[in-house]
Formats: structure tokens, sequence, C-alpha cells
């Protein structure tokens, strides 16, 4: 039997989030069913809500932060029991047997991974995300939560702004000795601002937002950038081993690459709605630069990055809302007012 479960949803790309009731699949032998307690806002939910990226299917219910408990498991279910804590984040199927799913590289399926919501790209059902209170997800892509119980909340935006940047600074292998720029703080640029300090990196900020330089050193950064100040941004030129770029929106990408050293890499992990200017040429090819991207995490990862986070005393620093504020939360996201990750408490649906 299907469980029913509230839940908040988009119906259309210009219609605000409102209740609607959604189905669960009874859980099968491989499955998990966790009540959800918190699930972060992340700025991929807003794009999807609002078709930003023309791939949305509706009723759209976002939602990839997602942490819980765990309520029922499936006879085949070995790594979990009822009552423990649980996290799901942005996949909840691949393939599993390409190269990269043999990798633990989910992400990259070559078949398509399954997102937690908006479901098979290629057809099929639509998913449901984290916006709701409860989901049925296989063993195998459920995470545990080592953290303590009362920060729970603050954990939730782990499983999609730690594991994309937690994964981009592992793959180019950030450390101590290495110069690194965080660009944009935000969900994820906060999160990678963390992660980078802990790697032991000598890490840089670089915001838009003047007033976000005392909370960027108290997080973690050991210099701040107005980058929209020109002589700040020309007195760093060369110097960058590697940059994460979160930013949400267009800009010029030349102004980063020009701070990178020979050999030096740029990294984006944003994913606005229209695309960047093109970056000159001279940018990359006078110090052989190099610019990449990165898509969250696998699996593996992501459960390497949680007990990274618990082990480091890392967690998001948030601001708890109720699900009827999701649509005022969204507008304020999009004006960079917050502080730095909304996590919605799913008590609050009632
Ligand atoms: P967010 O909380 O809204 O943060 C984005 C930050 O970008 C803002 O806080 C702001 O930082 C900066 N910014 C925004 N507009 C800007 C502009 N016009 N010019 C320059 N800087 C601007 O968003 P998020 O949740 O961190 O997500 C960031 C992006 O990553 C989104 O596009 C999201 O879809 C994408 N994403 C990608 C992956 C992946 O796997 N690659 C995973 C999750 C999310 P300052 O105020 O400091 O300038
Ligand atoms: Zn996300």
């Amino acid at each position: 039997m299907t469980i029913t479960a509230k839940a908040y949803a988009a119906q259309t790309a210009s219609s605000p989030l409102a209740p609607y009731d959604i189905e669960r699949r009874a859980p099968g032998p491989d499955d998990v069913h966790i009540q959800i307690l918190f699930c972060g806002v992340c700025h991929s939910d807003l794009h999807t809500a609002r078709n930003e990226w023309h791939n949305t299917i509706y009723p759209s219910v976002p939602g990839h932060e997602i942490v819980g408990r765990v309520v029922a498991v499936g006879s085949a279910v070995t790594r979990f029991k009822v009552g423990d804590l649980a996290g799901v984040g942005c996949m909840v199927d691949s393939c599993g047997h390409c190269p990269s799913c043999a990798e633990g590289e989910e992400q990259y399926c070559d078949n398509g991974f399954t997102g937690t919501y908006n479901g098979p790209v290629f057809g099929g059902e639509n998913t449901f995300g984290g916006y709701s209170q409860s989901i049925v997800v296989k063993e195998s892509f459920v995470l545990h939560i080592k953290h303590a119980e009362k920060d729970l909340a603050a954990v939730a935006p782990l499983l999609c702004a730690g594991i994309t940047t937690y994964s981009p600074l592992r793959h180019w292998k950030v450390g101590p000795g290495m110069k690194v720029g965080i660009v944009g703080l935000g969900g994820l640029g906060h999160m990678g601002v963390k992660i980078a300090h802990a790697l032991g990196a000598h890490v840089t900020l670089f915001t838009t937002s003047a007033g976000k330089v005392a909370d960027g050193l108290r997080l973690g950064a050991d210099e701040v950038c107005v980058s929209t100040d020109p002589a700040q941004m020309a007195a760093r030129g060369g110097q960058l081993d590697f940059i994460l770029n979160t930013v949400a929106a267009p800009h010029k990408l030349d102004d980063y690459l020009h701070l990178l050293k020979r050999d030096g890499t740029m990294t984006l992990v944003g994913a606005p709605e229209n695309p960047h200017p093109s970056p000159q040429v001279f940018s990359l090819i006078f110090k052989r630069r190099q610019l990449a991207g990165s898509l969250i995490g696998g699996i593996r990862e992501t459960q390497e990055m949680l007990d990274f986070c618990a082990e480091h005393g890392i967690v998001s620093d948030i601001e708890t809302i109720r699900m009827d504020y999701i649509n005022t939360a969204y507008e304020r996201m999009l004006k960079s007012d917050v502080k730095y990750r909304f996590v919605i408490d799913m008590a609050s649906l009632g």
C-alpha cells in the first residue's frame, strides 16, 4: 500500500509553492522509509520550481537536503534500523553498472541518475523531493548521520551544499600550502569556505556583498575580497592555485581566471539560468589555466564528507523556517539575503 504524505509543490513555473498531497511507494525489501525532520533549501530548488533549466516536470516537489528518522525498513535492509537518523541527498538511484556507477560516481551515471526530485530525466515517473513529511529510498542511496542529534537541522545542507563543495575540493587535491578562492558566500559558498579551511588551505572569499566580510572571516576565510572593487581584485592577480565558483547568476569569468597562477584551475558549480559570457581565450592560454565543472558527489564520497564534517565539527549556518515561509525564502535567496541556508522544519507541515 502506498503512503500518503503532505508536501509543498509548484504546479507551474509561475505559481507559488502550495500544499499538495503525494503518494510514496510502499517500502520494498531494499527500501528505507524515513520521516523527514528537516530539509534544506538549495538554489537548485528554486531553479527547478520555476523551470529555469527548462526540464521541470509538474507538479514539482523540490528538496534534496533531507535529514530524518528511519520509521521502517525492508526485509533485505542491513545498514539501517528503525530509529536511526538518516540523510538523503540529490540522488535516489542510478543504473549501477556503468563505469561511473562502478567507481562510486553515480552523479555521472552514463544512463542518467534518478534525482531526488524531478525524477528520471529520460521519461518515466516523476520523483518528489524533501519538502514533504516522508520519503522511501533504496538503502544504497541513504546516508548515515554521525553528528549529534541537536545539530540535525544544520546537518541537512551538507547533503547538497556540503558534498557539492567537498567533492571538487578533494578532486583538485586542496590542502595545506594551497591558495584557494571561493566565489560567492551563499549556501554552497559558506560550506566551501568551511571545508577548504578544514582541509588546511589558505582561503580567500570573493563576495559581491560588502556586508559579508566579517562573516567570511568568522566562517574560516583568511582573506575576503569584495569583488565589485577593481583595486581589491587587481591586487590578487595570478596568486591562486584553485577557485571554486558557486555563483548562481551569469558573470564575467575572466575576472576570476586572472586570479589563477600558471596551471591553476577554476571549477564552476553554480548553474545559472542563463549562460556566462564566454571567457577570453587569452585568460586561459597565457598561463595554461583550466576551466572546469563539477556535479554534486557520489554516495560513497557523500558519506565520507558527512563523516569528515562530524569529525571537524562542521555544520551549516542556518535560518530555520516554517514550510509556509518557502515562497518568501525564495525571494530572499534571490537577493542573497540568507545566512547562509534556509532549512525547513518539517514539523510545521502539520
Ligand atoms: P545561493 O545561496 O543563492 O548563493 C549564491 C551566491 O552567489 C549568493 O549568495 C551571492 O554571493 C552570489 N551571487 C548571486 N547573484 C550574483 C550575481 N549576480 N553576481 C555575483 N554573485 C552573485 O545559492 P546556492 O544554493 O549556494 O547555489 C549556487 C548555485 O549552485 C545555484 O546555481 C545552484 O543551482 C548551483 N548548484 C549546483 C550544484 C552542482 O552540483 N554543481 C549543486 C547545488 C547547487 P555574494 O553575496 O557573496 O556575492
Ligand atoms: Zn542542491
